[in-house]
């Protein structure tokens, strides 16, 4: 069974102003992500991309269609279950979304003291991720000491620290330079190798799709125009 599944999902926002017509933001997509596959979402601006991430995430509900997450049910279902779902997904996000006023140690504590760890489980764990992402020595940093990609690196630990099986990346390297995406982009492929997390990549760069991707999703106004292997789709004329 697929990890991530989507049937006949479709969401339609109610138009922005009085006389215009709904947003039709998703329609009929379909879509199967394995366990262990690093699977990218590309599309243009408007395409749906974000809107499919708040599906999954379980962070808004679709109009119709069913999603499952990990064999649990996530359309339809009351709000005190989908946290438990969402504990299960670490995201990361282009702004990184860092607390600001907070020291790297406790920025990639924090979704560990929200799910009420103890402070010597808390540590440990947080030592062994500064060590998975090469962070060590900033560990007493503050996101505004740090470059971008050292950020991203936080942002990446954080997303981690619960063990999800599921990272969703959302425009994650899209305010990075070229070197420091290559950085970014190996460190998530050792997470998926090494930690066998399923990845989903969304993002507007055909380049961080090859690199990264084995199986692609084409969005375009709201629905997923081509999907396949990441070679057949990019090589086709
Ligand atoms: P992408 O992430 O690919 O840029 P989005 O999912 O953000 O695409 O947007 C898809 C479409 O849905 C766009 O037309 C956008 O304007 C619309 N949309 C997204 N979120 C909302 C919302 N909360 N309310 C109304 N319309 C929305
Ligand atoms: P609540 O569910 O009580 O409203 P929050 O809205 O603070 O709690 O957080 C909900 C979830 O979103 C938490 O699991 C937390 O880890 C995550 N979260 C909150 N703020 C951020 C952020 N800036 N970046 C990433 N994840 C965040």
């Amino acid at each position: 069974m697929a990890l991530i599944s989507l049937h006949n999902v479709s969401k339609t926002y109610p138009p922005a102003r009085k006389g215009e017509p709904p947003v039709a933001a998703l329609q009929e997509i379909n879509l199967e992500i394995e366990v262990g596959e690093i699977f990218g979402i590309i599309g243009y601006s408007g395409a749906g991309k974000s809107t499919l991430v708040r599906l999954i995430n379980a962070l808004e509900s679709s109009t119709s269609g069913t999603i499952t997450v990990d064999g649990r049910q996530v359309s339809g279902v009351p709000e005190r279950k989908l946290k438990s779902i969402r504990l299960g997904i670490g995201m990361i996000f282009q702004q990184f979304n860092l607390f600001n006023s907070k020291t790297v140690r406790n920025n990639i504590a924090y979704p560990l003291r929200v799910a009420g760890q103890s402070k010597a489980e808390i540590a440990a764990r947080v030592d062994e991720l500064l060590a998975f992402v090469g962070l060590t020595d900033k560990a007493d940093s503050y996101p505004e000491q740090l470059s971008g990609g050292q950020k991203q690196r936080v942002g990446i630990a954080r997303a981690l620290a619960a063990a999800p099986k599921i990272l969703l990346a959302d425009e994650a390297t899209s305010a990075l330079d070229p070197e420091t995406t290559h950085e970014v982009l190996a460190l998530l492929r050792r997470a998926n190798r090494e930690l066998g997390i399923t990845i989903v990549v969304i993002t507007h760069e055909m380049d961080v799709i090859k690199n990264l991707a084995t199986r692609v999703a084409v969005m375009d106004g709201g629905r997923i125009v081509e999907q396949g292997d990441v070679f057949e789709v990019f090589s086709n004329p």
